[in-house]
């Protein structure tokens, strides 16, 4: 056997899988060789320190839920502050686009015509319809509001727990 064959089958010798006619032969040229036999010894060295550090270091039992509630809190973390940034982005790079852009002239202006005549519909509304009537509208102005705006908060979390933006 030469030394190359043996080498091949060093892994497999120790292993005990080859066959006896081969096994006879690795023994045999181990023998002769000291190469072969200091590849040998390093092997079983690396075997064995493998061994006694995986063996010498036991998992805590936890271990497992706590890498998972680590990502899982990783997750959570990035997920709001991407959440917060885009908010962020959104809120503060489009009214300067729009600043630069014609759009924004005829959208104030028509908010503004479109407040001065919803305020000049309130005035006439207020002069006609009775106090208490108005009164009920804007109790129902309000409840609609903050209605709708649990609705949205009650939907950026689930959001948020379902990790759309991630
Ligand atoms: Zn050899």
């Amino acid at each position: 056997m030469k030394c190359v064959q043996c080498m091949e089958r060093l892994s497999e010798y120790l292993d005990s899988e080859l066959s006896s006619v081969e096994q006879q032969q690795v023994e045999t040229h181990l023998e002769e060789c000291s190469d072969c036999q200091n590849l040998m010894n390093d092997i079983n060295a690396l075997r064995e320190a493998v061994k006694f550090n995986i063996e010498s270091i036991p998992a805590p039992p936890d271990l497992a839920d706590k890498i998972l509630l680590s990502i899982q809190k990783e997750k959570q973390k990035n997920a709001k502050s991407q959440w917060i940034a885009s908010v962020l982005l959104i809120f503060f790079i489009s009214p300067v686009f729009l600043l630069f852009t014609r759009v924004f002239s005829s959208v104030f202006y028509l908010f503004y015509t479109t407040g001065i005549a919803f305020w000049r519909s309130f005035v006439t509304l207020m002069t006609v319809v009775s106090p208490s009537i108005m009164l009920s509208v804007g109790i129902l102005a309000l409840t609609g509001i903050s209605l709708g705006f649990f609705a949205i908060r009650k939907l950026i979390h689930d959001f948020e727990m379902n990790g759309v933006f991630q």
